[in-house]
C-alpha cells in the first residue's frame, strides 16, 4: 500500500508515518511546516520507503503514481497555534480538505480525515456520543477550528455520498505523547515545560474544568483499524479516563517530581468545560479502546520533554 499523510511532520502525522512504515506501506508525508516540525520525521531520512513533500496542501496538489490511502492530518491543532492561523486553519479545513479528496477519487484511495472532539463545541451532552450534534460558537475565537473541522466532516460525506469516495472520519480528543510541540500552548505541554523548569503551571480559570487525555499509540492504533473498515460515519477516538486540569496538574507534579505551584489565568473564552469521549461505537465497530493508562504514557513523553528541554 502507498499511503500519503497530510501534515506528516506533526505531532500525530510523525506516528502515523511511523505506523503505516511498520506496516509494510510506502508513505508520502506532505506538510507545510507552518506547525509541523522536520524534527519529528529525522529518524525516517534514508528511508527509502519514505518521502516528504513541503507542500501546503490548501493549494492543490499532484502526487505522482499509486496511492490507496489519504491520511489528512494537516491543520494547526492546539488553540494557540490555530488562534495565531486562522485563516490558514479555516484554509486548511476547507480548501485542503477539498484537494484531498480530490486526490482520493483521482486516484481510487480511502481517506481518514482528522476531525475533532471541538466538532462538540462547549458541550450540553456528557459524554459526548457521535450523535450529538454540538454547541459551537460560529464567531468565537475557536470557530476557524471548530466550523473548518465542522466543514471538513461535511464536504467529506458530500464526496462520499455524491462520489462515493470511500471515507472514513475520525473525532480525535485530546491526545499527548513524545514529539508535542514544546512551545504549542496545550496543556500538557505547557504543564510538562513548567514542571520541569521548575516554573509554576499555569491554571487557566478554576481548574474545574475537565479533560480526557489518550495516549499517542493508542489513538494511532484506532486510526489505523479505522482505515481498515468501511465506516463512513464519525467515530470518537480518546481516553474516557477524565479529571479536572487542576488534578491532571497535580499528576503532571507527581510523574515529574517537580515542586512547582500552581498559578491562576485568566480563562479563554469559549474554553470547553467538560470533555470526555463516549466510545461506545469505537469498541464495537473497530474492537479497540485504550491500552495506555496517563501514568504508563507520561512516562515516555516526560522522557522526550526532558531530553528536548536539555539540549
Ligand atoms: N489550560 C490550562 N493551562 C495551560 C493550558 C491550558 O489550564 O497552560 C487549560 C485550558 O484552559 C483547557 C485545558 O487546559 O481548559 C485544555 O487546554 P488545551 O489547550 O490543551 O486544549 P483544548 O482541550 O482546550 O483544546
Amino acid at each position: 500500500m502507498r499511503i500519503v499523510i497530510t501534515g506528516g511532520a506533526g505531532f500525530i502525522g510523525s506516528h502515523l508515518c511511523d505506523r503505516a512504515l511498520a506496516e509494510g506501506c510506502d508513505v508520502v508525508a506532505v506538510d507545510n511546516l507552518i506547525t509541523g516540525r522536520m524534527e519529528n520525521l529525522r529518524h525516517l531520512e534514508g528511508d527509502r520507503r519514505f518521502s516528504f513533500v513541503l507542500h501546503d496542501i490548501s493549494k492543490p496538489v499532484a502526487v505522482d503514481g499509486p496511492v490507496d490511502g489519504i491520511l489528512h492530518f494537516a491543520s494547526p491543532a492546539s488553540p494557540e497555534d490555530y488562534l495565531r492561523h486562522p485563516i490558514q486553519t479555516l484554509k486548511v479545513g476547507s480548501l485542503g480538505t477539498h484537494n484531498v479528496l480530490g486526490l482520493a477519487r483521482a486516484k481510487g484511495a480511502a481517506v481518514v480525515l482528522a476531525s475533532t472532539s471541538e466538532v462538540y463545541g462547549d458541550p450540553l451532552v456528557h459524554p459526548q456520543p457521535e450523535s450529538y450534534w454540538g454547541n459551537v460558537n460560529s464567531v468565537g475565537p475557536r470557530s476557524c477550528y471548530d466550523e473548518a473541522k465542522r466543514f471538513s466532516e461535511a464536504i467529506t460525506m458530500a464526496y462520499h455520498r455524491e462520489h462515493g469516495v470511500r471515507t472514513r472520519i475520525v473525532r480525535i480528543f485530546n491526545t499527548y505523547g513524545p514529539r508535542m510541540a514544546l512551545e504549542d500552548g496545550r496543556v500538557l505541554p505547557n504543564f510538562l515545560c513548567q514542571a520541569l523548569r521548575g516554573r509554576p503551571l499555569t491554571i487557566y480559570g478554576d481548574g474545574s474544568q475537565t479533560r480526557s487525555f489518550c495516549y499517542v499509540s493508542d489513538l494511532v492504533d484506532g486510526i489505523w483499524r479505522l482505515l481498515g473498515t468501511d465506516e463512513s460515519m464519525p467515530v470518537n477516538l480518546g481516553n474516557p479516563e477524565e479529571m479536572t486540569i487542576r488534578a491532571f496538574g497535580e499528576r503532571i507534579l507527581a510523574a515529574t517530581g517537580s515542586p512547582s505551584a500552581f498559578e491562576a489565568r485568566p480563562l479563554p473564552q469559549d474554553d470547553p468545560k467538560v470533555r470526555r469521549p463516549d466510545i461506545t461505537r469505537a469498541r464495537r465497530i473497530l474492537g479497540w479502546e485504550p491500552k495506555v493508562s496517563l501514568d504508563e504514557g507520561l512516562q515516555p513523553t516526560v522522557a522526550d520533554f526532558r531530553s528536548r528541554l536539555n539540549q
